[in-house]
C-alpha cells in the first residue's frame, strides 16, 4: 500500500520513550461504514489514493500504516475546570501514526473513539456518532475561518449502542481521526511536573522545541515558553474573530502548537454575547466566549509552573507577560482578516476592532454575528452589496458610521475575492446550533447523510472565498 512517496512515516513521539505512552489497541468493532473522508487533508500526506476498503482496514480497524510502530495511548495531567487531575491521559484514543506533510511539518493521526486504555477509568473508550459529527462539522468551520485547528481525517461508523446520559439512549458509535501538528499537551508537562521527573520535562521541552517550534534556540526553556505564549494567544484571537466558544478549554485540550482541537459541547455565537456558554456542565461560565482568552492564559500559567522545575522564573514569568500584547495584536489581525482588508498599523487596525465589536454590540439579537462577517468582507469597497442586501437596514446609526469610516480608511485585501459568487449569491455560512441539530437528525432518523456532506462542501466554498487562513 501507499506506494505513494508523499506518504512520508515519521513516529517521533517515539523518539521520547516508554515513559510518555502506553502501547494499545483499538477496540474491535461490529461494522466500519465509512462516512467522511478527507480527500483534501489526506493529499498532503500522500493517504488520498486509499481505496475505501483500504481506508476502513487502516482508520476503522486500525491496521497498522506502514512504517508505524503501532497505537500509543498518551499519558497526561491536567486542570479541568480549575481542578488538577491526576487520572488524565487518552481514556478513549491514541496516536495512530506521524507523518511528514507537504508543507514540511510534522503531522499527527490521533483517534477519538477508538477503544479502552490504561486511562479509561471506567469509561468505555468510545464515541458517539453524533459526537463525531459535530467533530468534523466544528474542524470543517473553523479551517475555513482562519482558525488554527486540528482536522477531522476520517469518521466511520462502528455499529455499536451507547448509553450516554445526556443524549437520548442507546445512541450510534463511530470512530474518528484527526490530524493536528501535536498532541503534545500543556498536561504533558505538567504530569512530569506532579511525578517529580525534571528530566522528563526537559526532554518534552526539546522533543517540542525541535520539532515544532525551530526558531527557538535549544536549551532556551523561557523562549520555548514564548513560542506557545504567541502561538496559543493567536489561536484566542483567532476563535473570538470567528466567534467560536471552544466549550472545555481545560490544560489537556490545549496543545504546544497552539492548534485547536477536541471538539465536544462547541457552539458558535449567534450574535454578539460575551457570557455565551457552549458547555451545559460549565455553570459559572468559566470557558465563555469572552472569558477564553483568559481561560487560555490561566492554562498557559500551568504551562509555566511546571516549566519553573527546570528554568528560572523570571524570564518564565517575563515570557507569560507577553501574553496580553500578543493577543490584542493578533485580534486586530484576525479581524482585519475576517473583513478582508490589509492591515494598516496598530491604531487604525484597533479602531477597525473597536468600532465592529460596538457594531455587534449594539446589534443585539438582530445582528448576527456571521452575517456582519459575510456582508462587510472586502470592506468599504461592499457599501453597496451590503446596504442593498437583505440585512442592509442593519446598517445604519452611529455606531454604524463609525464601523464603516474606520473600514474606509483600509484597503481591500485582493479585491479579485468579492467576485466570487460565494458573495453574490449565496447567503452568510453559519454554523448555528439548530442547523448543527438538523444536520444529525437527518442522520439520526433517516440515515440521510446529504445535509451533512452538503454542509461541509459549502464550508470549504466559503472557505476558498474567503481565504483568510494566511493572515
Ligand atoms: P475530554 O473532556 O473529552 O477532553 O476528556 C477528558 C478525559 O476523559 C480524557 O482523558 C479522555 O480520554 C477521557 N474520556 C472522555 N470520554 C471517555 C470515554 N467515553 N471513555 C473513556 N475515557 C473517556
Ligand atoms: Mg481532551
Ligand atoms: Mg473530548
Amino acid at each position: 500500500m501507499p506506494a505513494a512517496p508523499a506518504y512520508r512515516p515519521e513516529p517521533r513521539f517515539f523518539d521520547l520513550g516508554a515513559d510518555y505512552g502506553d502501547a494499545v489497541e483499538a477496540a474491535a468493532f461490529p461494522e466500519n461504514r465509512l462516512r467522511f473522508r478527507n480527500d483534501r487533508a489526506a493529499a498532503t500526506v500522500g493517504l488520498e489514493t486509499l481505496t475505501d476498503a483500504e481506508w476502513v482496514a487502516y482508520f476503522g480497524r486500525f491496521e497498522p500504516l506502514p512504517g508505524q510502530p503501532g497505537p500509543v495511548a498518551m499519558r497526561y495531567h491536567g486542570h479541568q475546570f480549575r481542578t488538577y487531575n491526576p487520572d488524565l491521559g487518552d481514556g478513549r484514543g491514541f496516536l495512530a501514526a506521524q507523518v511528514r506533510a507537504d508543507d514540511g511539518r510534522l503531522l499527527d493521526l490521533g483517534t477519538k473513539g477508538s477503544g479502552t486504555t490504561p486511562w479509561s477509568r471506567g469509561g468505555d473508550g468510545r464515541l458517539t456518532l453524533k459526537g463525531g459529527v459535530r467533530e468534523v462539522l466544528a474542524a470543517e468551520m473553523l479551517e475555513a475561518l482562519g482558525v488554527p485547528t486540528s482536522r477531522a481525517f476520517s469518521l466511520i461508523e462502528t455499529g455499536e449502542e451507547l448509553q450516554r446520559g445526556d443524549e437520548p439512549s442507546p445512541t450510534r458509535s463511530a470512530v474518528l481521526v484527526r490530524l493536528s501538528y501535536s498532541h503534545v499537551r500543556f498536561g504533558t508537562f505538567q504530569r512530569a511536573a506532579y511525578i517529580g521527573r525534571p528530566d522528563m520535562i526537559e526532554a518534552l521541552v526539546e522533543h517540542a522545541r525541535s520539532l515544532y517550534h525551530r526558531d527557538v534556540t535549544a536549551g532556551d526553556t523561557p523562549g520555548f515558553l514564548r513560542a506557545v505564549v504567541e502561538a496559543s494567544a493567536r489561536l484566542a484571537a483567532r476563535w473570538v474573530a470567528a466567534g467560536f466558544v471552544h466549550g472545555v478549554l481545560n490544560t489537556d485540550n490545549l496543545n504546544v502548537t497552539g492548534e485547536s482541537f477536541d471538539y465536544g459541547p462547541w457552539r458558535f455565537l449567534p450574535h454578539y454575547e460575551p457570557g455565551f456558554t457552549a458547555a451545559y456542565f460549565d455553570q459559572f461560565g468559566l470557558y465563555a466566549f469572552a472569558r477564553q482568552p483568559e481561560a487560555v492564559f490561566w492554562a498557559l500559567t500551568q504551562l509555566g509552573g511546571a516549566l519553573k522545575t527546570v528554568a528560572d522564573a523570571e524570564p518564565l514569568t517575563d515570557a507569560l507577560n507577553g501574553f496580553g500584547p500578543a493577543y490584542i495584536r493578533e485580534l486586530r489581525t484576525a479581524f482585519a482578516a475576517r473583513l478582508g482588508v490589509v492591515s494598516l498599523g496598530e491604531a487604525a487596525d484597533q479602531r477597525l476592532l473597536d468600532t465592529t465589536l460596538a457594531l455587534l454590540r449594539q446589534g443585539g439579537e438582530a445582528l448576527r454575528w456571521e452575517p456582519l462577517f459575510h456582508d462587510w468582507f472586502g470592506g468599504f469597497a461592499s457599501s453597496a452589496r451590503a446596504l442593498g442586501g437583505p440585512r442592509g437596514k442593519l446598517y445604519q446609526g452611529e455606531a454604524f458610521d463609525a464601523f464603516r469610516l474606520a473600514l474606509f480608511e483600509h484597503e481591500p485585501d485582493r479585491p479579485e475575492r468579492l467576485e466570487h459568487p460565494v458573495f453574490a449569491a449565496a447567503g452568510p455560512e453559519e454554523m448555528l446550533i439548530d442547523e448543527v441539530e438538523a444536520i444529525w437528525a437527518a442522520i439520526d432518523d433517516g440515515d440521510d447523510w446529504r445535509p451533512f456532506h452538503d454542509k461541509v462542501a459549502r464550508v470549504r466554498r466559503a472557505g476558498e472565498a474567503w481565504r483568510l487562513s494566511g493572515g
